[in-house]
């Protein structure tokens, strides 16, 4: 990981925001039929889509593949990994197990013309752009020792974006009180629900938190947004670190020990995971379907 501090990749902006949507649902509705079908006549392998009969189900998340408007190049190869994997699916599917939202929300992958992902307050949709998965895999292929490596690192990252995303959702859907940024506190949701997982989680959240660390190279010092929303991306990478030392610091000592989280701030890790930890499930729990582990 330490190669990541000396890498250098054309990177533009990616915010992680909120942002007016662009299509209407029964557009996209229409856009992912039309995708099934050209996508299943011209390939052997079929893209497996949610079936009409599921989508919008009272409370549910559901998830939608959506057709680009302008085809942008890369859009197919992005869908089919993402589809291939189960990536998205899997990750709606652990939330539909951990919540009975008050109204139905749809998950769309679509190209949306740049790397994003975003919740969407009026619709409580997230959508999850193409982009930015181009976006990954641009910036782990300069860094992973291998494909599979980088591959890992992508679907790690697609996971721990959702999950943020999610966050943002569940905070709005449900009501939930925020103190502080609303952008660190979602943050902080993504890594509990990976650290649900065990090692495997553990390796998505700090794909994520890398991903952060890569984009922080990218950005001019002189040009760092202070006003933002979100906190800076070194600051997103140190915290997301710093929360999975504090709940493993056995397991991921290499963070330390590589230099990559300061003592300074690890030597409080600990604390500053349980208290967050407890923070979440002292909001969320009561409202979930089961709590937060
Ligand atoms: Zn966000």
């Amino acid at each position: 990981m330490r190669t990541l501090l000396v890498m250098s990749v054309l990177v533009s902006s990616v915010v992680l925001a909120q942002q007016p949507p662009q299509r209407s649902k029964e557009e996209m509705l229409k856009e992912a039929k039309r995708i099934s079908d050209l996508m299943n006549k011209a390939e052997q392998k079929p893209v497996v889509l949610t079936p009409p009969e599921q989508l919008f189900k009272k409370g549910k998340a559901t998830l939608l593949y959506a057709l680009p408007i302008n085809k942008p190049a890369g859009y197919r190869e992005y869908l089919r990994f993402v589809s291939d994997e189960g990536l998205l699916k899997e990750a709606v599917a652990t939330v539909n197990g951990l919540v009975e939202l008050p109204r139905d929300i749809t998950v769309f992958f679509r190209d949306c013309g740049e790397p994003n992902a975003f919740y969407e307050p009026k619709t409580g949709n997230i959508h999850f752009c193409f982009e930015l998965v181009q976006l990954f895999d641009q910036l782990y292929s300069k860094v992973a020792q291998s494909p599979e490596q980088a591959k890992d690192l992508i679907r790690g990252a697609v996971f721990f974006v959702f999950f943020h995303e999610f966050g943002h959702a569940l905070t709005h859907e449900l009501g939930l009180p925020v103190t502080g940024k609303e952008e660190d506190a979602v943050d902080q949701f993504a890594t509990l629900l990976l650290l649900e997982q065990g090692e495997r989680g553990e390796k998505a959240a700090l794909a994520g938190a890398t991903f952060f660390l890569a984009l922080s190279e990218q950005n001019p010092k002189g040009k760092l947004k202070f006003w933002d929303e979100h906190s800076l991306d070194a600051q997103r990478f140190y915290n997301i670190a710093c929360w999975l030392f504090g709940a493993s610091p056995f397991q991921q000592v290499n963070l330390v020990a590589k230099g990559l989280l300061p003592a300074e701030r690890a030597a409080r890790c600990g604390t500053e995971y349980q208290q967050l930890r407890q923070s979440w499930k002292t909001i969320a729990d009561p409202k979930l379907k089961r709590p937060i582990k």
